[in-house]
């Protein structure tokens, strides 16, 4: 079989997840078209055309950049089914009804490519059922391809096979929705609701039904279920008014119409919670009704009170308690709750005990395999960790025995015993599900290993579940060259490498990766490694974020003992750690995921390359603690300034500084690598790479290829400045932004500063200057700074509170 490229999409339906779908594919540079039903009146493409305009206006934003909403195709199905026949991936995601489904799959059969792959995104509608309406010849080419709201975020997206849906499609679809869209891939077979939602949806309801034994209200629950549990941080009820009550309702009413007591020995738990009757018969159908399980009025939020049907003040908090046993080790955890006097635990308890009593009931039916679960429960539902996994941390046969005894005690909620393969045999033997040989399939009854598709080794480290001892640890991989407790200096070569081949990471230790003295002391170590012996280097960390910043903690002692001058000497090293890193004899690539602000940002910025993950947000924040960037951030937009000048025909350096002045000056941060491209800390050379996992196999590739392609570092070149007529025009607009009340003195004060350093300070328009140079204004208006009392100020704060303070 030809390799599989997808060279255009089409989404079959505008809606809430159509849309979305369609935005995210314009992120990762995938040509979109989307359809939607002719309108009645006016254009035809009417209602797409309002879908894609809605899209601008979304929070959190299906779009890298709202602009880029121009880039989705739009059509209807009554001029444009032709268009059909260009693409390769079709995705429907009309309505969820099966006779409008199967409708459309029979006007679109005629004009579907002969290699197309057509999959519906149903949450709940019969993958088989639904492909029996199509032609034989598309049959093959048909599956289930099921996004989570909201796509660009969610990481899960469940594929689900027909008896005859052929295998290669389904591992080629698989590639290009990791690889392509950057999602997280779970096998699911062809049952109601597939895996995340069944059991997630399960634990909703069978969470709510805990909530009406245990008589607890919805704010200590939601306080006791999300965070502090390893769970999504809006608990179970602002995330189901999140999610918007109609459409809970919508996926428990599949599992009421499609599963019975014999199916599904929960079905009696499946029950509309009355609290969720109620609302819904209200109208409050959560957060776009802007009143659901909560409502917010003024500052405070209040909680729906089933009995007086009014909404009554909220906020209370779970008992402390409760929170200091979840922080233990598993299962002292576990057996804490169990034996605990207060409903809160028993009900936490009895929630967990829910959670695996059920995963282990369904597994059989519901995936191959308990990684498929597990997998699915963290990237569509946000828990640190599946059900299988806490059960297997907290000690496999323990927990299945006081599970069991529950059970027995008729204190579960289905009477099913616990399957025989959870205290026989391998699992049993193995200590849990998850294993070194892979994770176990319940029908199949052996543990099975990962799926070897070459879009996998991609992955150096894919995320792993609890029991994967298999796969390889990014803190202990390769050889490590040079440990501390800052950094790690390491290599994924085997011993045969030849000299001056391969690449060197360096992945910093520090909290939130932070650039304390002694990271980019090991930074330098790590260039003086790379030049000597390998052909590049890449700064790459396991673990989000890519760096929050300059330590400034770290720093504190030597202000307290030395002063100001300590600082100036701490900021000298860090620029020239940068300068180091720009101008090495290897290119140094920043794979960059999550923050890279302030010192993160620069660090980035003074690399050969970034390689970005999708999901970045880069920028130079230091205002907000009221600095200005002092490792070379502001020497980096003077001199972009001036390549950009001189890539045009006038001479005036100042418009092309306006974009990064007003970025530093603004701390603005791009919300996603391509806005960050807008700002100017990632460049059009730089790679954007989907999916998380990819990034240090992108950025290794991208060193060598620079090496190959015979890397040299930039040449060291003095370039122009706007001067001091730039800093008068610049200073006039800040003066009107602070009498008008936009920014406070000291904000002013700072623009001020950053004005006069990207400028060149007081010299003529188009003096040239070096790097040090400016570098050297950027460290002298740091430290002016430093010794200011409302930067002070501004630096606690944030050193308590982690927030910034507005002075
Ligand atoms: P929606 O109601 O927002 O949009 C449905 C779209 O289908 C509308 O644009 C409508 O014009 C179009 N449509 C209606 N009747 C049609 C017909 N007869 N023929 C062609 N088009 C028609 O729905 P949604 O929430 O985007 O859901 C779409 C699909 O995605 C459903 O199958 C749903 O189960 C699934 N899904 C939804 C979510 C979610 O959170 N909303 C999550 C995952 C999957």
């Amino acid at each position: 079989m030809s390799r599989f490229q997808v060279k255009k999409v089409a989404v079959l339906g505008a809606g809430v997840m159509g849309a979305q779908i369609a935005a995210h594919l314009v992120n990762v540079k995938v040509p979109v078209v989307l359809f939607d039903l002719p309108a009645k009146e006016g254009p035809k493409n009417g209602i797409v055309t309002k879908a894609v305009e809605g899209l601008k206006k979304l929070k959190p934003s299906p779009l890298g950049v709202a602009d880029d909403a121009a880039l989705i195709g739009q059509a209807n199905y009554e001029e444009h089914l032709e268009q059909l026949r260009d693409c390769d991936l079709i995705i429907e995601a009309i309505a969820e009804r099966m006779d409008w489904k199967l409708d459309l799959y029979k006007k679109i059969a005629p004009f579907v490519a002969p290699h197309a792959i057509v999959a519906s995104n149903t949450s709940g509608l019969s993958i088989t059922k639904l492909s029996e309406a199509l032609p034989e010849s598309i049959k093959p080419r048909f599956c289930g391809i099921h996004f989570f709201n909201p796509p660009r975020y969610m990481v899960l997206v469940e594929l689900i096979n027909t008896p005859t849906t052929s295998p290669e499609v389904l591992d080629q679809l698989e590639a290009f929705v990791t690889s392509g869209l950057g999602k997280g891939v779970v096998r699911a077979h062809d049952t109601p609701n597939f895996v995340a939602n069944r059991v997630g949806i399960a634990g909703m309801l069978a969470t709510m039904k805990e909530v009406e034994n245990f008589g607890l209200s919805f704010d200590v629950v939601d306080d006791l279920t999300g965070k502090k549990l390893g769970r999504a941080s809006s608990g179970t009820f602002r995330t189901a008014d999140v999610v918007g009550l109609d459409t809970m309702a919508h996926v428990i009413k599949t599992l009421q119409d499609n599963l019975d007591e014999n199916s599904d020995p929960f079905y009696a738990s499946f029950g509309t919670p009355a609290v969720l009757k109620k609302l819904l018969e209200l109208g409050n159908l959560g957060q776009k009704a802007k009143a659901g399980f909560y409502k917010k009025v003024g500052r405070d939020v209040l909680r729906f009170d089933l009995e007086s049907e009014e909404y009554v003040p909220g906020g209370q908090k779970a008992d402390e308690v409760y929170g200091r046993m979840l922080k233990k080790p598993a299962a002292e955890r576990l057996r804490l709750l169990r034996n605990s006097e207060g409903a809160q635990g028993r009900f936490l308890w009895a929630i967990l005990r829910n959670s695996f009593h059920y995963a282990a009931v369904h597994l059989a039916t519901i995936a191959d395999n308990a990684r498929d679960v597990d997998q699915a429960m963290r990237w569509g539902f946000g828990m640190k960790q599946g059900p299988f996994e806490l059960w297997q941390e907290a000690g496999w046969l323990d927990v299945a025995k006081m599970i069991q005894e529950d059970i027995d005690a008729g204190k579960a909620l289905s009477k099913a015993p616990l399957p025989e393969w959870v205290f026989k045999g391998p699992v049993a033997e193995a200590g849990g599900v998850h294993t070194a040989q892979g994770s176990w399939s319940a029908s199949a009854q052996k543990f099975i290993a990962r799926r070897a598709l070459p879009v996998y080794e991609r992955q150096h480290f894919p995320e792993k579940l609890l029991g994967e001892t298999s796969l390889p640890e990014f803190t202990t991989a390769g050889t490590t060259l040079h440990e501390d407790d800052a950094i790690r200096v390491w290599t994924l070569e085997g011993a045969d490498r030849a000299p001056g081949t391969g690449v060197v990471i360096a992945s910093i230790k520090t909290k939130m990766h932070a650039i304390s003295p002694d990271v980019a002391e090991g930074l330098t170590l790590a260039v003086d490694l790379a030049e000597k012996d390998y052909e590049g280097m890449v700064i790459w960390s396991g673990d989000e974020p890519f760096s929050a910043g300059a330590d400034l903690q770290a720093m504190l002692p030597a202000f307290m003992v030395a002063g100001v001058s300590a600082i100036e000497g701490a900021e000298a090293e860090l620029q020239n750690t940068m300068l180091r890193i720009r101008y090495a004899n290897v290119p140094v690539v920043a794979a960059v995921r999550g923050l890279a602000l302030g010192g993160g940002c620069e660090l980035a910025v003074h690399s050969a390359r970034r390689v970005v993950h999708m999901e970045s947000y880069i920028g130079l924040v230091e205002v907000g603690v009221g600095l200005v960037p002092g490792a070379g951030g502001l020497t980096y937009i003077a001199r972009r300034a001036a390549e950009n000048a001189a890539t045009s025909t006038g001479k005036d350096i100042l418009p092309f500084l306006t974009e990064g002045f007003t970025a530093a000056a603004m701390a603005k941060v791009g919300t996603s690598a391509i806005e960050s491209r807008k700002l100017g800390y990632v460049l059009e050379s730089d790679v954007i790479v989907p999916h998380k996992d990819e990034l240090l196999y992108v950025a290794i590739n991208e060193a060598k290829s620079l090496a190959k392609g015979g890397w040299r570092a930039p040449a060291k070149r003095l370039f122009p400045v706007a001067g001091r007529s730039g800093i008068a025009t610049i200073k006039g607009s800040l003066v009107n932004m602070r009498d008008g009340g936009f920014i406070s003195q000291h904000d002013f004060h700072i623009a001020g500063l950053i004005a006069e350093v990207v400028c060149g300070g007081d010299v003529d328009a188009g003096t040239l200057v070096s790097e040090e140079y400016l570098m050297t204004l950027e460290r002298k208006a740091f430290c002016a700074l430093i010794e200011h009392p409302k930067t002070q100020e501004r630096i606690l704060g944030m050193l308590s509170t982690g927030k910034p303070v507005r002075n």
